[in-house]
């Protein structure tokens, strides 16, 4: 039994039916005293831990109530502080001292504590005397900004804890307490600002009792303690146990020698994560209830979240005295993707995730029958191709049904009911999925993030959010929901600004990401987590101090950023300086150490690992080495020597999981057990062995088992020319793409500079080609440039404005600039046509075909296609053009096919040869080509004479026989990789290309490839 636990029973005894109030530092830490009075066999009847401000608030709480005054948070206090800022011109004015702090990132919450710090020691904004600050302006800035928060709380019926507490002073020293406990006691180790101190004296008056704390040597008691230990420091006495000898920590030339009994234990770790582990390892092992164990933190991060996600692995009972991130819940982890959503001007990729996570609630979706599962509206979000932007989703999402529909349609036509039907569910469910949309879009006021909104309307929003669309599943789910829903009314009610919309759910990610929920004393049957601020008080028996790496702690003795040590020094009021605030947390560490039952474990992290860079040891850990070895004078090379080898992923006996234990064997475990317990991994070293070789394989895209299949000259298969294209470009691309149907996961970024996709705007152009001509060609006329421009603009421009319906741009600056590229192109193309046209006639338009090609004396194949344009150019002789609405990269005029990368021209040529012929027996198309209308392409016509028949032949075959063999190899050049959508399953082309290479010189099953690349 520590010696507040000593004191305090004796006072329990002697007052046993007296009202004993007892100052702590939370409610958590009363009870845990309470407890542990109970269980030395102490009653403690009518003893009242409270709070400084749960006192205060006992006082005056029914006052201010009356008067309609509304107490804050800190979170209320921060948000105060940073409107008044933003509002006040002054502290904005060039030249000001803070002048553009709000831009800096972290700075207005600083000011928000220090103007906290300064109250809680009773400064007025006359107490803060410039000629005190080494700028005066500084001074001046932070009377202003002080002087306009206690007016805002004033005219707001607002109150902060400083000015609680100050009310409560005033309740006392005016004598309106009627009653009061006859014994009022303060921890001596509790720390007290001015004001609080003053309250507690005043609630005590001159029978205030100092309930002492273990004695701590070699270490001034700091100055915001309320008093040093109740009794003088006896002289050394011989230990029974080495846990003894912490409380010689600062004063280690007085202490006795060791006993080494293993009361305290040292260890290192690579990594944080493995010295969490090593923890649980040490627990389990031992056999320790996990109710006789304490783990105590040094920092919360990374320590709290992976005790948290390892414990919650391995199904170990915890309690976390601070509590969990809320953004391990359900609704935390909800509101922030949400918020992220707003901010980034409603990327689909947040609202798949939020989908896809299983973090809303989509029962609000009426009809039961019809409702998609959360996956499901995920998928339909991706297919629909929304990218970004409010106004896109329901114009897309009914595209989207449309074309639902019309698959539908053609599955009928196909004489696939089944299918047909499933497109039709899919319309249905598809109804149900917008009217939720829209009630999602009903919590946001907002139409862009850029948009300036009232910080009441987004955190009401998110409100809404949490309340109506989250879900809540256990728990921590609805403790969670409970805490934000609190935090967003409270900081709703204290503000009135307005910003741009994306600012403020920025600032508000961040508030979430600092919240914790389902913090807890601890419970019978689990381990509890601490933080060393507030640890000694459970009496657990098996103590863990964790996280005592260098930067742990102390910490680095920094000055606070707003508040220099000098302007405290001159301000005086009892300011702390930053040596005092060091000196708090050695005393507060020291005095817990000094008075722990049991045994205690000491560790830190020797490795970061995620910078690989070597980590060191505490001062602290280095004390306690010297006073358990007894080697008074040794250093840390002498601490690493005694830790020996730091804990990893492996563990000597107490393997935590599975892969633990297999870490963990040393013998007779080795590659083949391993390819035995993962066949994948014994797969994919297979695949990477088998394509090091010389020999094309299975791996390679030889697929032995499609040969015959793919075969286009048999029935049912049917080809189309950019298909083909892309087989002579890689083969093992076409393989993936075309027979395998892998499509890459492509998610949609929004784009300032860009309306539509190149293939979008490729399809408008088409569009309005195709409905320009066929009005000329329906009245026999020939294109003008002076005549027809503002038709042709005119039918542009309703496209425009129907595709801009469906597909809203990311903003107008985008949109115009599109506008004004297709204006050009509409300029390029009319001036073209007009001198083209007085040679040719345009005849076709827009053919579309599938047609049986014959391959001379073989047997021919399907091809598929769309014609652009057939033009007459004489009797019986066409020319078939192609619009590329891109530009002319990658067309050459030289040579014909190009590695077979550009056949279009010539079966294109075939495929109209036969069509025209139905009509003219004698037609013939003498030359075929592509015409690059817009500003990129500049007007190039590339033109093909249509005389290499027997090449074209010679070179389907070539590629026929790539697909009718089942060898798909990578490509052996670098040209196509650059914009395949395929290298992570190729390896990329500094990888794929040189072994296919390899190949191709070795192995003959490559030839074919090897012509196909020489058809020029
Ligand atoms: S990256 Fe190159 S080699 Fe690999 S699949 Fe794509 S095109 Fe073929």
């Amino acid at each position: 039994m520590n010696k507040t636990i000593r004191d305090l029973s004796d006072i329990c005894k002697e007052h046993r039916f007296d009202e004993k109030l007892l100052f702590v530092p939370s409610y958590a830490v009363g009870h845990q005293i309470g407890e542990s009075l109970a269980r030395a066999g102490h009653a403690w009847i009518n003893l009242r831990p409270t709070t400084v401000s749960g006192y205060a608030q006992g006082l005056v709480g029914i006052d201010l109530a009356r008067d309609g005054i509304r107490l804050i948070d800190s979170r209320e206090r921060l948000m105060i502080v940073e409107e008044i800022f933003r509002r006040d011109k002054e502290l904005n004015r060039p030249g000001s001292y803070f002048a553009g702090a709000d831009e800096i990132p972290g700075i207005l919450k600083c000011l928000g504590g220090s103007i906290h710090e300064l109250r809680m020691e009773g400064f007025e904004p006359e107490d803060l005397d410039p000629s005190c600050f080494i700028v005066p302006g500084k001074g001046e800035a932070l009377r202003r900004l002080l002087s306009g928060y206690e007016k805002f709380l004033t005219e707001n019926g607002l109150i902060d804890r400083a000015g609680l507490i100050d009310a409560a002073r005033r309740v006392l020293k005016e004598g309106k307490v009627t009653s009061s406990p006859r014994i009022v006691m303060v921890l001596s180790d509790l720390p007290l600002s001015g004001i609080e101190k003053d309250l507690v004296r005043l609630a005590g008056g001159d029978d205030l009792i100092v309930i002492g704390h273990e004695p701590v040597r070699g270490l001034r008691c700091p100055k915001r303690f309320s008093g040093a230990p109740g009794t003088g420091i006896s002289k050394p006495r011989p230990v029974r146990s080495d846990i003894e000898l912490l409380p010689f920590l600062f004063e280690p030339e007085e202490a006795p020698p060791p006993v080494k009994d293993n009361s305290v234990s040292l260890f290192h770790a690579l990594g944080e994560s493995n010295e969490v582990r090593e923890v649980l390892r040490r627990v389990l092992a031992s056999g320790t209830p996990l109710d006789d164990v304490e783990i105590v933190l040094t920092k919360s991060e990374p320590y709290a979240h992976l005790l948290y996600e390892i414990t919650r692995s391995l199904e170990v009972p915890a309690t976390f005295s601070g509590g969990v991130p809320i953004t391990y819940t359900r609704p935390g982890k909800g509101l922030i993707l949400y918020l992220q959503w707003q901010s980034e001007d409603f990327p689909e990729k947040h609202l798949m995730r939020l989908f896809g996570g299983g973090y809303l609630d989509i029962g609000s979706i009426e009809d039961k029958e019809k409702r998609p599962s959360p996956a499901r509206i995920a998928s339909m979000l991706r297919e629909a191709g929304i990218g970004w932007g409010r106004d896109r989703y329901e114009p897309r999402l009914n595209a989207l049904k449309a074309s639902y529909l019309t698959m539908a349609e053609q599955k009928r036509r196909d004489g696939e009911e089944e299918k047909a039907l499933f497109f039709e569910e899919l319309a249905s469910r598809l109804d149900g999925v917008v009217q939720y949309f829209r009630k999602l879009f009903d919590t946001i006021s907002f139409r862009s993030p850029v948009e300036n909104t009232t910080l009441q309307n987004v955190y009401r929003g998110a409100m809404d959010f949490v309340d109506g669309f989250c879900r809540v599943a256990g728990e921590l789910d609805a403790a969670a929901r409970g805490a934000i829903l609190d935090a967003l009314g409270s900081m709703g009610r204290s503000t009135s600004a307005t910003e741009p919309a994306g600012d403020v759910c920025a600032r508000l990610i961040k508030t979430i990401h600092e919240m914790t929920v389902g913090g807890s004393n601890p419970k019978p049957g689990h381990m509890h987590v601490s933080h060393y601020r507030s640890f000694g008080y459970t009496g657990r028996r098996n103590l863990f101090l964790i996280g005592l790496d260098q930067a742990g702690f102390p910490g680095p003795l920094l000055q606070d950023p707003i508040l220099l040590d000098r302007e405290r020094q001159n301000l005086g009021h009892g300011l702390l300086l930053s040596g005092d605030r060091m000196d708090e947390d050695l005393y507060t560490m020291a005095k817990a150490l000094s008075s722990l039952p049991g045994c205690v474990t000491l560790s830190f992290s020797c490795r970061d690992l995620r910078e690989d860079r070597e980590m060191f040891p505490s001062a602290l850990l280095l004390g306690v080495y010297r006073l358990i070895s007894g080697k008074r004078e040794g250093d840390y090379s002498d601490l690493k020597k005694y830790l020996g080898k730091p804990s990893g992923f492996t563990s000597g006996s107490t393997p935590l999981n599975d892969w633990e234990w297999w870490l963990a064997q040393k013998e007779g475990y080795g590659r083949s057990s391993v390819f035995a317990a993962y066949p994948d991994l014994k797969s994919g070293t297979l695949a990477e062995e088998e394509r090091d070789k010389e020999a094309m394989s299975e791996y390679d895209g030889w697929i032995r088992s499609s040969e015959g299949i793919l075969d286009p000259l048999r029935e049912g298969v049917d080809l189309s020319c950019s298909r083909l294209e892309s087989l002579a470009k890689c083969p093992f691309a076409y393989f993936i793409h075309h027979v395998l149907n892998v499509e890459p996961l492509e998610e949609m970024e929004k784009e300032m500079l860009r309306w539509l996709e190149p293939l979008q705007k490729g399809e408008l152009l088409h569009e309005v080609f195709h409905r320009f001509m066929a009005e000329l060609v329906e009245k026999g006329d020939r294109p003008s440039y002076k005549k027809h421009l503002k038709r042709l603009q005119a039918i542009a421009m309703e496209a425009v404005e129907r595709w801009k319906a469906e597909i809203p741009p990311a903003g107008d600056f985008a949109f115009e600039r599109e506008k004004e590229e297709i204006l050009l192109t509409l300029e390029i193309f009319l001036k073209d046509e007009e001198e083209r046209c007085k040679e040719a006639e345009p005849l076709h338009l827009e053919i579309s075909f599938d047609e049986k090609i014959g391959l001379g004396e073989k047997k021919g194949f399907t091809l598929r296609g769309r014609i652009d344009r057939v033009d007459r150019v004489r009797e019986h002789e066409y020319e078939v053009w192609d619009y590329k609405t891109g530009s002319s990269y990658g067309f050459r005029e030289e040579g014909y096919l190009d590695k077979c990368r550009h056949l279009q021209h010539a079966l294109y040529g075939l495929a109209a040869e036969l069509i025209l012929r139905r009509k003219d027996k004698k037609a013939r198309v003498v030359r075929s080509g592509y015409f690059f209308p817009s500003p990129k392409g500049e007007g190039l016509r590339i033109v093909k004479p249509q005389v290499e028949r027997e090449k074209v032949y010679r070179a389907l075959g070539d590629l026929f026989e790539l697909l009718r063999t089942g060898v798909f190899p990578a490509s052996c050049d670098k040209d196509p990789c650059g914009i395949c959508d395929y290298t992570v399953i190729c390896g990329g082309k500094d990888i794929a290309v040189p072994r296919s290479k390899r190949k191709l010189e070795k192995d003959r099953k490559m030839a074919a490839l090897e012509r196909v690349m020489n058809h020029a």
